[in-house]
């Protein structure tokens, strides 16, 4: 279990690595490219080169993309669908050149067509990312907090979508904040492992690469996307040391998407977390 946070790349890639080491962050996650959308050119060849040097001169093994936002693989409008799919694939051919581990993103929402054919609009969507794709670095759904049509925030439809995909470079990216507003309990050993039980069987733990780590704001239930630091928020610092020291996450990276002004104490919660429980 490795700890690191989702920091700015704002003047080019390479500068992501190099605030992770700044922080002291074991992993890191970044936009590769302006989160609300915009077009952009390719990453320039120097720019690549910085970035896994970076990497190697700070032993970062794992980095992770976070896809842009305005991602809906379940619109009703296909030229939204179309351009999604084109996106997230640049995303993962990107995060190839550079090293990166995995890209996470969010199916979308399925408003327009309601959710039984969201689902199979995003099963039909992420096919045609990874047809063909030979990368390296992998494609992960991210659980959502499920406001509105959002789609993600049931285990059993994230499995539903793994299930119908069916490819071996598929997974998913929890987000500790987000299932909670979804409804799944996670503040302290009984109610993680419950939850984690519930994953398991529904999606399946091995599928679970990488988890997202934020205290939230709003309530059990709520379903709000609303991130607050650790031990500040209603999850609060016994879930966290639950989640820490539970067997499902023992292989799973903790990114913190925490406010950025306060990472530095987020990330030493963490780690003194581990150190009481080693
Ligand atoms: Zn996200
Ligand atoms: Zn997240």
């Amino acid at each position: 279990m490795k700890f690191g946070a989702h920091v700015s790349a704002s003047g080019g890639v390479s500068n992501a690595p190099l605030n992770a080491a700044a922080l002291d962050l074991e992993c890191f996650q970044f936009f590769s490219r302006p989160p609300q959308g915009s077009r952009v050119g390719p990453i320039p060849k120097d720019e690549i080169a910085k970035f896994r040097k970076a990497c190697e001169t700070s032993g970062f093994d794992k980095c992770y993309i976070h896809a842009p936002y305005i991602i809906n693989l379940a619109s009703k409008e296909e030229r939204i669908r179309a351009s999604s799919i084109e996106i997230l694939r640049g995303e993962l051919e990107r995060g190839t050149l550079l090293g990166v581990t995995a890209m996470m993103f969010h199916p979308g929402s399925a408003s327009g067509v309601g959710e039984e054919a969201g689902v199979k609009l995003v099963i039909g969507g992420i096919k045609k990312i990874l047809k063909g794709y030979a990368g390296t670095a992998r494609l992960l759904i991210e659980i959502s907090a499920g406001a509105g049509m959002v789609m993600g925030d049931t285990f059993e439809e994230v499995g539903a979508m793994l299930d119908g995909v069916d490819n071996e470079m598929l997974g998913v990216c929890f987000d500790t904040a987000h299932a909670f507003a979804s409804g799944y309990d996670l503040r302290d050993t009984e109610a993680v492992t419950k939850t984690m039980k519930a994953f398991d069987k529904a999606i399946g733990l091995k599928k679970l690469e990488l988890s997202h780590c934020n205290d939230s704001k709003v309530d059990i239930g709520e379903h709000k996307d609303r991130h607050e630091h650790l031990g500040k928020g209603f999850i609060g610092k016994k879930g966290f040391e639950a989640i820490v020291t539970s067997k499902a996450f023992s292989n799973v990276n903790l990114i913190l998407e925490t406010p950025p002004d306060h990472v530095a104490e987020d990330l030493a919660i963490l780690k003194k977390l581990r150190g009481k429980n080693k």
